[in-house]
């Protein structure tokens, strides 16, 4: 592409760099801005600057917070004895959208994905070991996406609490193998809560 203009050319790689952006839609945001009131630019960077210098991860369960302690951690409204282990924020949005969920959320960052170099030492496991160790957590509710990557993750995590007096459960799968969580309707995702199966068993074997 050729540019009359470093500024615009600058502007258009920028926004290039998001994931599903292609050089020809970023160059027509970019014109689209143009367009606009300067003030809509300047909110844009502002609330993308802040999001950066300002956001934080919740020091009890990792999610993106504004706070040092998450408002679903501080809610002394919530169960401290349930928590259901999911890969990021966006599986907290979707079991919060449910309703159904009257527990805590433990948030791994990820999955264990040797294709992808994750390794547990990657993830948020150590911070819920000890937890379940500490003894407050009753039940753990695995909630991660039914691929290959979250049935490991599962069995990683439940190997490492073996012995600990804790119960463990796996959302009901009404949800097809290899769907991600945030797809899932609210209404089967609240039921696969309601339904929880224990975790053992829900596993083969070998
Ligand atoms: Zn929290």
């Amino acid at each position: 592409m050729d540019f009359s203009s470093k500024l615009l050319e600058n502007a258009v790689y920028e926004v290039s760099q998001l994931p599903g952006i292609g050089k020809r839609t970023a160059l027509r945001l970019v014109l689209h801005l143009l367009k606009q009131p300067e003030q809509r630019t300047e909110n844009l960077s502002t609330s993308l600057v802040d999001l950066r210098s300002k956001i934080q991860f919740c020091e009890n369960c990792h999610n993106i917070s504004d706070t040092t302690i998450c408002e679903i951690c501080a809610n002394p409204k919530r169960d401290d004895a349930v928590v259901c282990v999911v890969e990021d924020i966006r599986d907290v949005m979707a079991i919060e959208n449910t309703g159904q969920f009257r527990g805590k959320y433990h948030v791994l960052g990820g999955k264990i994905s040797p294709m992808e170099g994750i390794g547990p030492q990657n993830l948020k496991i150590g911070t819920l070991v000890d937890k379940v160790k500490k003894g407050v957590i009753k039940e753990l509710i695995f909630a991660l996406s039914s691929t290959m990557e979250g049935d490991t993750t599962n069995f990683y995590i439940y190997r490492q609490i073996e012995g600990i007096a804790v119960k463990t459960s796996t959302i009901a799968r009404g949800i097809a193998v290899g769907d991600e969580l945030e797809y899932a309707d609210e209404v089967t995702l609240g039921r696969s809560i309601l339904n929880r199966v224990p975790f053992e068993g829900s596993f083969r074997q070998d």
